[in-house]
């Protein structure tokens, strides 16, 4: 016999083994003690000791009342005080892109455009490419760094003179910031597929209706900044810049997640030769974490004619089938499917005029007219004023129909740009009638809907498209995320609750760099410098990631790394860190303090809020009896560090091991 106990529990057992059947759930193989341990189970959310027996948990309590279920057979392993938590959820992350790259990575590193041209020619150099094929330039920092001067008066002067002989583009560390030289820029082809180039003539013809993606110098030149759809038509092959997936890079997204404590993800956005390669090496090496794969084909294939409508039935058709292939590969599933309703909030102030950004937001964005000071900031000297006589007439005319007279006229006279005097509210990432149409359909067939929204207006869009699609199908069991959600207008953050939309920020945003949000805020608020980015009167800096209302309004927050954006890691101690902080440690600026969460509120983001999105909270997300037995042991407790006023030290944690189905696949190497 297994157990050696006292009499009355071995009844006890007896009993309990006749009830549920399930000898297995009262005996422990291992058992922690002398722990920190956070469940998230709000019934025991603290607790010192923990027993597992091969995948599952047996026992959460203290060591006392463990006494009575260990044997002679059962290792016990002093923690020390080390905390435990459950397995981390990063509910939005791009598996392809957290493994290292052999090509040109930037690693998002800030540099000037006089620095980027060496590093670039280096790049050609090291993978000797051969003339005429492309260079592409992974992880380029598009919000930092890029500081134009004499020689390098635009990103396309500066890739020139890196390469004329090879098409080169960046591709931004977010997925939707590009820039190309103009060897790239003479590849591009109009919607026919015939080569005709990116110059002056066809942007003002061919490409009339990406202008706000295209970004253009002082002379109405494409100044090489090519934004979302637009980096399509330079036809780079693979546009993400993602490795595929073969068994290398398979088993090296493993290793990765297991070293950041993550044993479960949703990839937010895969196409069907992705899923279908997961699937394969999962047959060969069974996954090591809970993998949720969130559809995304490309939409402009299901397009039966050019100008037609996207065929939704044929996407759901396609989906279906996906799901079906690999419904019996164990911890994998397909029941999510992803949608962009905007793209992003950043605009260029480099460009001339200033690229605007263009996610959806409620008010046009305003007009500044950025100047960079002797020490190389940059601060707004004047706002355009999009209403005055002199912008009406040129709104009526229409920006198109204006003569080079008239421009040049109209600059002598006002100062700005005609151009400026555009009112825009972003764009959608596809016409709204398919947004709403994909969601409701995908809803009714219960397919959980993650739609990426980033303004205010995308925020507010995408709740419309959730209550559309549950008033039509109110049996549906499928379930509706938002990506980012950087900027909410506090009218909506009622409706995020009532609608039980899961959150997921990716908290290390908030922490706030003057440089970054020098590329946000003005086009928003009337911002001059550096110092305005932090008036509490300001809409963006009030409304920016506001965590602690969606909690407190009953909102449920989750949390996404979207790695590799920004960096290949998903750094979630980082996250934690600055979701609680929301503080930048080298300025010591705090953005929007009444938002901070608590480490509970991010850890329970981070494992049960995050199962429960992912459908998983019955065998996963909280450490409780009879669950998986996932879960992370970290160096230090991160709630001492909180009680102590010592947050900031929280992404100094170190994770020491990782346990996935109650077997250890990471273990901090020993120095
Ligand atoms: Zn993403």
């Amino acid at each position: 016999m297994r157990f050696k106990k006292p009499f009355f529990l071995t009844i006890a057992l007896i009993a309990l083994a006749q009830g549920c059947a399930d000898n297995e759930l009262t005996s422990v193989e291992t058992l922690f003690v002398n722990g920190a341990i956070y469940t998230a189970n709000q019934q025991q959310q603290l607790v010192s000791s923990l027993g597992l027996n091969k995948d599952k948990l047996t026992y959460l309590g203290d060591a006392e009342g463990a006494r009575n279920i260990i044997d002679e057979h059962t290792e016990i392993i002093d923690l020390e005080g080390k905390m435990i938590i459950p397995g981390l959820h990063d509910v939005h992350i791009h598996l392809p892109g957290i493994v290292e790259s052999n090509n040109c990575d930037l690693a998002g590193k800030p540099y000037s455009l006089a620095d980027l041209v060496p590093r670039l020619k280096q790049c050609i150099a090291r993978l000797n490419l051969p003339k005429g094929s492309w260079l592409a330039v992974e992880q380029w920092g598009y919000a930092q760094g890029n500081e134009p001067s004499a020689n390098f008066p635009t990103l396309r002067s500066a890739l020139d003179a890196a390469s004329l002989e090879h098409p080169i583009i960046l591709l931004g560390d977010d997925g939707h910031h590009g820039a190309v030289n103009s060897f790239a820029m003479n590849l591009a082809t109009d919607k026919n597929g015939v080569k005709v180039g990116l110059n002056t003539e066809t942007l003002a013809n061919e490409f009339s209706d990406m202008k706000s993606l295209i970004g253009v110098d002082r002379h109405g030149e494409p100044s090489g900044v090519l934004n979302e759809d637009a980096r399509k038509i330079v036809n780079l092959p693979n546009l993400w810049g993602y490795p595929e997936v073969d068994f290398e890079v398979y088993q090296k997204i493993a290793v990765r997640l297991a070293a950041s404590g993550i044993t479960s993800a949703m990839d937010a956005a895969l196409r069907i030769h992705e899923i279908d390669n997961f699937a394969k090496w999962a047959k060969k090496q069974p996954l090591t974490y809970r993998l949720t794969a969130a559809f995304y084909p490309e939409f402009e294939d299901y397009r039966p004619t050019l100008d037609a409508p996207i065929e939704i039935s044929a996407l759901l058709a396609d989906l279906k089938s996906t799901q079906e292939r690999h419904k019996e590969i164990n911890n994998f599933k397909i029941d999510t499917a992803k949608v962009f309703v905007d793209g992003v909030i950043e605009g260029d102030p480099y460009a001339y005029p200033p690229m605007l950004p263009n996610a959806a937001v409620l008010d046009h964005y305003r007009q500044p007219i950025f100047t960079i000071t002797d020490d190389n900031t940059l601060e707004v000297m004047d706002y355009v004023d999009t209403n005055s006589r002199a912008c009406v007439t040129v709104q009526e005319k229409g920006i198109a129909n204006l003569t080079s007279i008239f421009t040049q006229n109209f600059y002598a006279e006002n100062g700005f740009l005609a151009s400026q005097c555009i009112q825009s509210k972003g764009v959608l990432e596809k016409e709204y009638s398919f947004i709403k149409g994909y969601t409701k359909a995908l809803f009714e067939a219960g397919v959980n809907v993650h739609s990426h929204a980033i303004g205010d207006r995308a925020v507010r869009l995408a709740l419309d498209t959730f209550d559309a699609a549950k008033r039509a199908s109110p049996n549906s069991e499928a379930n509706v995320s938002i990506a980012h959600a950087q900027l909410i207008h506090p009218d909506d953050i009622s409706r995020i609750a009532q609608l039980e939309v899961f959150m997921a920020f990716t908290y290390s945003w908030i922490e706030p760099f003057d440089e970054y949000q020098m590329m946000v805020s003005p086009f928003i608020d009337k911002v001059f410098n550096e110092n305005d980015l932090f008036n509490p009167d300001g809409y963006v800096y009030q409304n920016t990631y506001p965590t602690a209302s969606v909690k407190k309004a009953g909102g449920i927050l989750v949390s996404g790394s979207d790695a590799p954006v920004e960096t290949r890691d998903p750094r979630p101690l980082l996250n934690i860190e600055k979701a609680v902080t929301r503080k930048n440690d080298v300025t010591g600026r705090v953005y929007n303090p009444d938002e901070r969460l608590s480490v509970a509120d991010v850890l329970d983001a981070y494992t049960i809020n995050g199962a429960k999105m992912l459908n998983q909270a019955e065998i996963t997300g909280s450490l409780e009896l009879g669950k998986k037995a996932d879960f992370v042991i970290l160096n230090q407790n991160l709630l001492t560090l909180e009680a102590e006023g010592r947050s900031d030290e929280i992404s100094d944690t170190q994770i020491l091991s990782t346990w996935f189905d109650g077997k250890k696949i990471y273990s901090k190497p020993q120095p």
